[in-house]
């Protein structure tokens, strides 16, 4: 989809040049640009660089060992953004979910699952969602616009301030997993994503290894094989359904992108093997999804891609269209994908107490033209 309309219909608000520039979300060269512009050598680009991805600063006064003169000109020409916290709920069992707000006073979520031998920070790529999925809450709420790649990053940023992760040390973090797998589709706003994706990746910064960060599609079949070249992350699929005819009515995209050019797509995935799998991803939904014929025909689809399967229960939302299947239908189903030699966990949803589980995340967010015409409409009814 992504041609030029409609990316810049629903790109990020521009850097303006009025406001002073976020140094989040620049590309190494880009900060050390800017810096140069001061008069600044080289190596203060890896010394700023530290300071907001290794250490966390959210102030250039906290960057001591640059000289205060130094520290004064860089507070003067630059910032050092944050995404602002308008809701932070925490689950029973340990999930904790951001609501966050934009400079432009968009809202996001981020969840973040601690395991006993992980942390798993999931993240949003656009407001909204290009995607209509149907199972899917997300999918309910009409793109907005993209993510930059500074509020992309800036999740991961956000998290480790509250979670007090900083300085970001390679042993015993919390975060230690990222998955795009939260509101929107990232390959629907791959450059922004690519952009954050390289700042999450670099050794000197965040530091999360690209065998840690898992990126979701629904099958924005071009895009795929640059991510996994450019990229080199896990790929996650949605697929969610065996053939074209139930697969285009849960994930309209299918329509454009079949399960066939979508598999071959899988195959040929860049760095793709028995050691580094493509998990697929199948949310049970009951009566819909999750019979017999559907476990069996969908071992047949994967044959001969490495892959690993996520059975997902289904998690309700107000005025969802469908049921979680029965304890008992997705067991079935896991042990005939098993029994094929496919790892099929089965997802132990998480946050639900706090609409933080899969497909449940949505904010209130509203296109703006939308909005106004909704305003409109009740003022001049209101005058009436
Ligand atoms: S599943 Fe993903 S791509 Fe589909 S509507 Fe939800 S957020 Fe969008």
């Amino acid at each position: 989809m992504g041609g030029g309309g409609h990316a810049a219909a629903f790109a990020p608000p521009a850097r303006s040049s009025s406001n002073v520039t976020d140094l989040v979300g620049l590309t190494r060269d880009q900060l050390a640009a800017r810096l140069a512009e001061l008069g600044l050598e080289g190596f203060r680009t890896g010394q700023v660089w530290q300071w907001l991805y290794h250490r966390g600063a959210t102030s250039f006064d906290a960057m001591t060992n640059l000289a205060k003169p130094v520290r004064r000109m860089l507070a003067d020409c630059f910032q050092i953004g944050r995404l602002t916290v308008s809701r932070e709920q925490i689950s029973a069992d340990g999930t904790r979910k951001w609501l966050l707000r934009t400079d432009d006073g968009q809202e996001i979520e981020t969840v973040f699952i601690p395991d006993e031998d992980r942390g798993t920070l999931c993240i949003s790529s656009q407001v909204g969602c290009t995607l209509t999925c149907r199972f899917c809450h997300t999918g309910t709420q009409k793109l907005v616009r993209n993510l930059s790649a500074a509020e992309i990053v800036g999740q991961v940023l956000l998290a480790r301030d509250r979670l007090g992760e900083w300085p970001a040390s390679t042993q015993n973090r919390r975060i230690t997993n990222i998955v795009l797998m939260g509101m929107g589709e990232p390959l629907y706003n791959y450059d922004n994503v690519a952009l954050a994706l390289r700042i999450v990746l670099d050794a000197e910064g965040i530091a999360v290894s690209r065998r840690r960060i898992t990126l979701s599609t629904s099958g924005v079949v071009p895009m795929m094989a640059q991510c996994g070249e450019e990229l080199g992350v896990n790929l996650a699929v949605s697929l969610h359904a065996v053939t074209d005819d139930l697969r285009n009515q849960l994930i309209p995209l299918n329509r454009k992108y079949p399960l066939d050019a979508l598999l071959t797509a899988c195959r040929l995935y860049p760095g793709v093997n028995n050691a580094r799998r493509i998990t697929f991803e199948y949310v049970m939904l009951r009566d819909v999804n999750d019979s017999v014929a559907d476990a069996r025909a969908l071992v047949t689809l994967l044959r001969g891609i490495p892959a690993k399967i996520n059975l997902i229960p289904f998690n309700p939302w107000p005025g969802a269209p469908f049921e979680r299947s029965t304890d008992r239908t997705i067991v079935k189903f896991a042990d005939i994908v098993n029994a094929a030699g496919y790892a099929s966990p089965v997802r132990t949803p998480r946050g639900e107490d706090i609409m933080a589980a899969c497909g449940q995340l949505k904010s209130a967010s509203l296109r703006v033209r939308h909005a106004l015409k909704e305003a409109t409409a009740t003022t001049t009814a209101d005058a009436a």
